[in-house]
């Protein structure tokens, strides 16, 4: 007899018919033989309904009160649930996330889950009930009742997958699975039959809001087989699963955060330290942010960027001014009309010319770069808002994500240059050395630290801040087949461009040649590099939401003395690159920063 975990989201428990119909599918599981644990979100739209409720009497709630009126949407459902269990002639009992056992850390509205208890749920599925769970909720050790945030019903149906041992966690809502962009902004978007838990990590975390990032870390942690599928049907929606030995297709899906903000904190002195700061006051307030890119300019003086949620921006700025207070000197100026796309792809591990082909695609679209970043399978770009559809569209079409079948595309400037590794598996086998060490669920996994040492780094600055100007330089590095790795772009002081990526030392010179020939088109751009760094890449899961390791990683680095160029973050993997002289300094520093055996 299989444990089954069946998660139903908002919509698909939205009226007395369609709860009716989930209750009849876990009866269906439950006749088979199986015992059933259901996780039920709020009916339609009810959350949001509490929320702007909240807001007509307030506009700062207290978090805790919060968590206390957005916890009753899930409370209604899991009774209506289990009355309907009722009526169809089977045991049910419903259950609060504190009932269970849900135990939580204590920040309100993004709690995270240190453990649940099983006892409560095998007895009654032992005595031949469903037990009917409300999803998003748990109880800190005071018995306040705490909420893991938007959407968190799914991380408590992985979670309770993983502490029961389950054959399989079913998420049931209102698409046919995971698709390779949101088919309601992309019609013409294909359904996946797989997806690795890495893309689906990377895709949740910019945007692909079919499945709570933090869900999808438990999943990969814990090895839980999930299964994305409609409510509505009886089809076999999407499995995420580990990374599998097929060919891989280069790029498998596109996201959009629509509502990006960029911070810039200019003016600051070039020493270590300053993102130490930085991410240490924004790991405070738990804000996760993104494509941060540190620009020197002469002088000494340095300015760095990133975005952030919109919806975050406030606590954003009250988090830099306390770092520009602690670090005696900044200016801070935000923009909020920008929206966040990026391409994911496990093939970006095994191909060159990917960000040249997305570049392309954007330039061919007219829709002007203003920040990029790239990570080992993943590419963000910063656009205007008002070109952010036009941008999935493009990127989505350009790369024949719509295809049936797309295996990898010969198309343009990608090129496939190495067999897939089987470093995969020994990662695997890293990652869960750690996860059987871990106190709480949902503590950090940082599983290895890569030091590289045979790389360059090529630096352009003072570019003109006008679309096609990424894509010009990629595709003629592109052309030499060069693998260019970490690419951070930023729209610096007086609206010019700046681009640093880092290449294969031993392809430097041709990389130099290719560069320098574009170069002739904008004389006023100057060109650097550096041909000996260090370049370290911290691996793990769930890094950039886990706002902790960033302080952590920065910390350590600054506390031996060494300073950080340039650096990329992403949910499986943060790169830095250091001189080549702190190279092992830095490996030994981060080692012990993640307590890791060296
Ligand atoms: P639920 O209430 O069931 O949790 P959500 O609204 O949270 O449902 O998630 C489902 C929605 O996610 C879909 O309606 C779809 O618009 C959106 N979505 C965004 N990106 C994707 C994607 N890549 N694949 C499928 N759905 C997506
Ligand atoms: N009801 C909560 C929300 O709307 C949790 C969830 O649906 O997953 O965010
Ligand atoms: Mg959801």
């Amino acid at each position: 007899m299989a444990i089954i975990v069946q998660k139903f989201g908002g919509t698909s428990v939205a009226d007395a018919t369609k709860i009716r119909r989930a209750a009849e599918r876990a009866v269906a599981a439950k006749k088979a033989g199986h015992q059933v644990v259901m996780v039920v979100s709020a009916r339609g739209k009810k959350t949001d309904e509490l929320v702007s409720l909240a807001a007509e009497i307030t506009d700062q709630p207290h978090p805790r009160e919060m968590d206390m009126l957005l916890s009753t949407g899930e409370q209604e459902s899991v009774s209506l649930m289990a009355m309907a269990v009722h009526s169809l002639g089977e045991q049910a009992v419903s259950l609060t996330g504190g009932q269970v056992g849900v135990l939580t850390d204590s920040s309100h509205t993004k709690a995270r889950i240190e453990r649940i208890a099983t006892e409560r749920m095998k007895r009654h599925l032992d005595n031949g009930s469903i037990v009917v769970v409300c999803g998003f909720q748990g109880t800190d050790d005071d018995f306040n009742i705490t909420t893991l945030g938007r959407g968190g019903s799914d991380t408590t149906a992985t979670a309770l997958a993983t502490v029961l041992q389950a054959d399989v966690c079913e998420i049931y809502t209102d698409v046919e699975g995971v698709f390779s962009t949101d088919p309601r902004l992309v019609p013409e978007a294909r359904k996946l039959s797989r997806i690795s838990y890495d893309e689906m990590l990377e895709l949740a975390s910019v945007g692909a809001g079919v499945m709570h990032s933090r869900s999808i870390e438990f999943a990969k942690k814990f090895r839980v087989p999930l299964r994305v599928r409609p409510s509505y049907s009886d089809a076999e929606g999407t499995l995420i699963t580990p990374a599998s030995d097929e060919e891989e297709s280069v790029v498998n899906g596109v996201a959009l955060i629509r509502n990006e903000a960029r911070v810039t904190i200019g003016e600051i002195p070039d020493r270590p330290g300053v993102l130490s700061v930085i991410f240490s006051q924004m790991a405070e307030r738990k804000i996760p942010i993104d494509l941060v890119v540190q620009d020197v300019s002469s002088g000494g003086v340095a300015e760095i960027s990133f975005t952030v949620p919109q919806d975050d921006l406030a606590e954003t700025l009250t988090a830099a001014q306390a770092a520009v207070d602690e670090l005696g000197a900044g200016e801070i100026q935000s923009g909020t009309n920008v929206s966040k796309v990026s391409a994911v792809g496990v093939g970006m591990r095994t191909h060159t010319g990917v960000a040249a082909e997305m570049f392309s695609i954007l330039a061919a679209a007219s829709i002007n770069i203003g920040m990029v970043t790239t990570s080992d399978i993943k590419i963000s770009v910063l656009v205007d808002r008002n070109s952010a559809d036009d941008a999935v569209l493009a990127v989505h079409r350009g790369f024949g994500l719509e295809q049936d079948h797309h295996p990898t595309p010969r198309i343009g400037f990608v090129k496939k240059i190495s067999e897939a590794n089987n470093d995969q598996e020994k990662q695997a086998q890293l990652e869960q050395d750690v996860v059987a060490r871990l106190t709480n669920m949902e503590d950090i996994v940082v599983s290895d630290v890569n030091l590289d040492q045979a790389q360059s780094r090529v630096t352009i600055s003072n570019l003109p801040n006008s679309p096609g100007v990424a894509s010009q330089l990629f595709s003629a590095v592109a052309d030499g087949a060069i693998m260019v790795d970490m690419i951070v772009q930023n729209v610096g002081a007086k609206n010019r461009t700046n681009i640093s990526f880092t290449v294969p030392r031993e392809d430097l010179d041709q990389c130099l040649l290719l560069v320098r020939a574009v170069l002739e088109d904008w004389p006023d751009s100057d060109l650097s590099y550096e041909k000996e760094i260090a370049k370290l890449s911290v691996r793990g899961i769930g890094l950039r939401s886990h706002t902790d390791v960033g302080r952590k990683m920065f910390q350590a680095l600054f506390q031996a003395g060494i300073n950080v160029t340039m650096l990329n973050t992403s949910e499986i993997l943060m790169s830095v690159v250091v001189g080549s002289a702190d190279g092992e300094k830095a490996h030994d520093c981060l080692h012990r920063a993640f307590d890791l055996n060296s």
